[in-house]
């Protein structure tokens, strides 16, 4: 009888992103680098893969717990723009941090944050069973038609074309200095999103070996 040997399944990306360990959580490295090259590689996007039960357990397992702990972050000085986001572990008060920081710009820059609303939100992501970050209060959107989404480029998973951002890198690394990561740089661009993942920044500063 031959003996068989079998590692784990092999998976597919969107079987991975689908039904995420907490290990597909940093199998990708988030890149400091203000570097757009990377999101050309299909499937790159870090951050993107979450398990659903990490995160009810992490942040909250229903939408009332999650309601129950949000507070509003308003900055005058960016269009006036106010995001409802969780007090859990800080979030809101990072956000804050980040949003003084930008409002103390020499630049104006109310444009980025102009029609922005997208802060809590209890919902699936379109088109998937999976629970979106807003659902958490993690997550901020800033302006749509500056920020942009793969999605409405009509492309198919996997073979997203390219990505014209017209963020600063500057406001990109204030979020990421506190925490956030930016859904620019993934390969299904989300250049409007920005998510609570330390740990992610953490990771990424780790293995980059201490440049940033
Ligand atoms: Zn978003």
């Amino acid at each position: 009888m031959a003996l068989e040997l079998r590692g784990p399944p092999v998976r597919s990306p969107a079987e991975r992103l689908a039904n995420a360990t907490i290990a597909d959580q940093f199998a990708q490295t988030y890149p400091l680098d203000f570097d757009l090259k990377a999101r050309s590689s299909p499937w790159f996007d870090p951050g993107r893969a979450r398990n659903d039960a990490f995160f009810r357990a992490l942040w909250f397992a229903d939408r009332q717990a999650a309601e129950a702990s949000l507070v509003q972050v308003a900055a005058p000085r960016l269009g006036n723009v106010i995001y409802s986001v969780t007090a859990k572990r800080n979030v809101a008060c990072q956000l804050a941090t980040v949003l003084d920081a930008l409002s103390n710009a020499p630049e104006d820059l109310s444009y980025i944050f102009a029609s922005a609303a997208g802060g809590f939100n209890w919902r699936l992501i379109a088109g998937t069973d999976r629970l979106s970050a807003h659902s958490f209060g993690i997550a901020v959107d800033v302006n749509a038609e500056i920020g942009q989404y793969w999605k409405w480029t009509g492309a198919p998973e996997g073979r997203v074309g390219a990505y014209h951002n017209r963020i600063p890198p500057h406001v990109v690394q204030a979020f990421e200095r506190y925490g956030f990561i930016w859904g620019g740089k993934w390969h299904h661009f989300d250049g409007m999103h920005f998510e609570y993942r330390p740990e992610l920044i953490l990771h990424a500063r780790l293995v980059e070996g201490g440049r940033h």
